[in-house]
């Protein structure tokens, strides 16, 4: 389906601006220029900054801030089809797909707003040590500081409501850089907050050369936290060079399933069919890795593979399209040479395994594999996942926690007991259980431990990184 392309200009002090220069933005699935946006650099960036420490100096009261939450919450909801035609133009993503994120982004809004209403700090028990007799203390959470927020382009309106919607709700003024791939839809939510009564200066939104723009927020002072959502390799640098800021990183993962024999095997072949492949596997928690007992590895292959084979590939505008393509040109080649290192290694392909007719990547599904191949341990990001069979619920664990990675894993079994030995012994943040670890909701303390992250986003959380505590002590 043709689209209209849109013309953006950044947001800066309250201001759409132009810069002189444009970024494009194309389809991934047409190639088609979907829309231009104001590019910025170093300059804008300080700008940026200054205006969000201006914006800081003349605090919004909780329920000011927490009224904006909510109106955009509504916004958002008004303007669904719009936003998930956006994410679906700019990301390739599926509209059904789309839709969901962006039904998901009014949720976040709406915690956010709940957590603006009800932060607060302690009381300390003074008297509960002869040193405190005669004191009252308590303590306050105060907003953090400028906060700078650099999102990846796999869910380009959620992620980027993960990070503003808390930010705002903490009292903290944000300088936002989306990704480049996929622009629109965090211009699209900055002209939401502003319909919705954000004052000039909250929110800032600059597009253009990454290191650039990294490189002032990282050096200034006065952006005390950067929430990162991305790549492991970007994120641990970006933390490394900001020594003295608080660094909130959301990574990666390869993202492991087990299945006992005693599951449901119909729903955990469906479940996995349906998360392993959706958005063409670009989800950080897309199933990558399936581990199946090997008493029911036949039964359940016999019942994924069909599911798999049925997804609908093909143009992401379309109602119908499960899987659509990756994000670009040198993520395909990535994905089919790693494929075929596998296969040159000893892997077979069940199904799928190269592009169709359209150059999309056919849902892939690889058996046959060992633990060190890539597949196996780093991040596919696209339309892969294996099969293995295992002997033993030690040896499932050993393979699952077999990477660098640990953001969600899940289990499929009818046994409690079973259910807790994999939520002890399995390395990740989450564990899900009857679930796919694809799961989330917007509430939840989502975040990975290992080279995954080092924080939990979710407005409860993320308000709690994004403010710091006082304590207030007073002699009567
Ligand atoms: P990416 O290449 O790391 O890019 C993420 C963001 O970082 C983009 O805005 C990018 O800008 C920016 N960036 C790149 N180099 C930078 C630098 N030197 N300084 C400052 N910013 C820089 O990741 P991606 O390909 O967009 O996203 C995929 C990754 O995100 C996967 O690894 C996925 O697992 C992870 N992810 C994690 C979560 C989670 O919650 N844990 C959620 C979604 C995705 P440009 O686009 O301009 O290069």
């Amino acid at each position: 389906m043709a689209v209209t392309a849109r013309e953006r200009k950044l947001l800066l002090d309250g201001d759409w601006v132009e810069t002189g220069e444009w970024h494009e933005v194309r389809s991934p699935f047409s190639g088609e220029v979907v829309g231009r946006v104001a590019r910025a650099g170093a300059d804008e960036t300080r700008r940026a900054v200054d205006a969000a420490a201006r914006a800081m100096a003349e605090p919004l009261p909780a329920h000011a801030r927490a009224g904006i939450l909510d109106r955009t919450a509504d916004l958002v909801a008004d303007r669904q089809e719009d936003i998930a035609r956006t994410i679906s133009d700019e990301a390739g993503k599926p509209i059904k797909t789309a839709r969901v994120e962006a039904e998901r982004a009014a949720s976040t809004f709406r915690a956010a707003a709940a957590e603006a209403r009800t932060l607060a700090g302690d009381v300390v028990p003074m008297d509960a040590s002869p040193a405190g007799t005669g004191k009252v203390a308590y303590t306050a959470r105060l907003p953090i500081g400028v906060v700078g927020a650099i999102s990846p382009f796999n869910f380009p309106f959620n992620l980027v409501a993960h990070k503003v919607a808390p930010a705002l709700a903490a009292g903290c003024a944000v300088v936002l850089k989306p990704a480049s791939q996929t622009p629109l839809s965090a211009l699209l939510l900055a002209e939401l907050e502003s319909g919705a009564g954000l004052p000039a200066g909250w929110l800032n939104v600059l597009v253009g050369r990454a290191s650039e723009i990294g490189d002032v927020l990282v050096e200034d002072e006065r952006v005390r936290l950067i929430s990162f959502t991305g790549s492991a390799e970007v994120g641990w640098k970006l933390r490394e060079r900001a020594a003295r800021k608080k660094v909130l990183l959301e990574l990666g993962n390869a993202t492991p399933v087990i299945v006992e024999a005693d599951a449901e095997l119909e729903d955990a072949a469906a479940k996995a069919a349906a998360n392993a492949f959706s958005f063409a596997g670009q989800s950080c928690i897309s199933i990558q890795r399936v581990y199946v007992a090997r008493a029911a590895y036949e039964q359940f292959v016999a019942r994924f593979l069909p599911k798999v084979e049925a997804l609908s590939l093909g143009d992401p505008t379309d109602d119908g399209t499960d899987v659509g393509p990756v994000i670009d040109e040198d993520a395909k080649e990535r994905i089919l040479a790693w494929i075929d290192e596998a296969k040159g290694q000893g892997a077979t392909v069940l199904t799928g395994g190269e592009p169709n007719e359209d150059g999309l990547i056919k849902p892939t599904v690889l058996a046959d594999v060992t633990p060190d191949m890539k597949i196996s341990c780093l991040e596919v990001f696209g339309p892969l996942c294996t099969v293995s069979p295992y002997d033993s619920l030690e040896e499932a664990f050993e393979l699952a926690n077999g990477t660098e990675y640990g953001l969600q894993a899940g289990i499929f079994t009818a046994s409690v007991k079973t259910a807790l030995a994999a939520a002890s012994a399995l390395e990740f943040g989450g564990v899900l259980v009857n679930e796919a670890p694809t799961f989330r909701a917007d509430q939840m303390p989502y975040g990975g431990v290992k080279a995954s992250g080092n924080t939990k986003e979710g407005p409860h959380y993320s308000v709690r990184e994004m403010t710091e505590e006082r304590l207030v002590v007073v002699s009567r």
